[in-house]
């Protein structure tokens, strides 16, 4: 792998993520996001509110659009 090099800023990423049989989109991430590759790193306070994103969503107490893909915002 190279050195990264990238300039990490922050902002906010999409995460795209399988649950079972669909795809959930979590909008909204804040996250620091790389400007050269575009990866996103994610705090441990925002990586406990994805986890508790997807456990509802695993549950089936999240609310999605009965799609292959459902977005849902991550407002914490
Ligand atoms: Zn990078």
């Amino acid at each position: 792998m190279t050195p990264e090099r990238g300039t990490l800023c922050k902002g906010t990423a999409e995460l795209i993520t399988r649950v079972g049989d669909g795809i959930i989109v979590i909008r909204g991430v804040p996250a620091l996001v790389c400007d050269r590759c575009g990866e996103a790193y994610y705090s441990a306070e925002v990586s406990r509110m994805i986890d508790a994103v997807m456990a509802d969503a695993h549950s089936g107490r999240l609310c999605c659009r009965p799609l292959a893909a459902g977005e849902v915002e991550l407002t914490g």
